[in-house]
């Protein structure tokens, strides 16, 4: 999830100045799930299923963008795969698709997320092998392997930062896509860090769009 929200960011700047960031090796990555509590939190690590010849293989539709997106979307689809090592990608067809990118109406995002709803930029819903819906619940009786994962943006597109319009879309798709490939936030839940990383959430736009070396160096060490 990309969050944009003003007290969130003066909450993470409190944090950061606060706390000695620790990567713990307990963890591959900054993953989205953990088991137990800090100190001793353990990784849950997820993983897109569908990985041959050391990739994962990405195959995305974004037929139900809306026009807002669609040059965001033809950016953001290849950058995982143009940073990564570890990720290829292809555009199909609706149905051959295993990552689906959608805008929606208004009236989805309000009932879904409620008040806070205009602050959230995107949503990864992923969904395992073995047919769970990975969420904080049920991802610790899954596969933790993604089978397939539909990505929601916005229709508050006036929320993405104005002067940089098209390239804040872009790190937000970005964003959800890392998550489809088992990515959390590296700067919340156990093992924060304020390194840069198209996974970090709430603030504003950072300025950037293609994954970090942080990000780069999380999907090695899942992949
Ligand atoms: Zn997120």
């Amino acid at each position: 999830m990309r969050i944009r929200r003003k007290a969130l960011a003066i909450l993470l700047i409190a944090l950061s100045t606060s706390t000695v960031p620790i990567f713990s090796f307990t963890a591959s990555a900054h993953e989205i799930y953990y088991t137990g509590s800090s100190t001793n939190a353990t990784a849950i690590p997820i993983k897109w299923n569908n990985f041959s010849n050391g990739k994962a293989y990405l195959k995305i539709n974004g037929d139900n963008l809306s026009s807002e997106y669609s040059s965001a979307y033809s950016t953001a689809s290849f950058l995982w795969s143009t940073y990564s090592q570890k990720v290829t990608t292809s555009q199909v067809s609706f149905g051959a698709s295993t990552l689906d990118i959608a805008s929606t109406t208004k009236a989805y995002w309000d009932q879904r997320f409620g008040i806070v709803g205009t602050g959230i930029l995107g949503i990864t819903d992923s969904k395992s092998t073995d047919g769970y819906i990975i969420n904080s619940s049920n991802v610790q009786n899954s596969s933790k392997k993604v089978s397939y994962s539909q990505i929601f943006m916005t229709p508050y597109t006036s929320m993405y930062n104005s002067s940089n319009l098209n390239n804040h879309k872009i790190a937000t798709i970005t964003h959800e896509i890392g998550h489809a490939l088992g990515l959390g936030h590296p700067n919340e839940y156990y093992y924060p860090t304020n390194v840069e990383s198209i996974m970090r959430t709430g603030g504003d736009y950072e300025g950037y769009y293609v994954p970090r070396t942080h990000d780069i160096n999380d999907l090695t060490n899942k992949y």
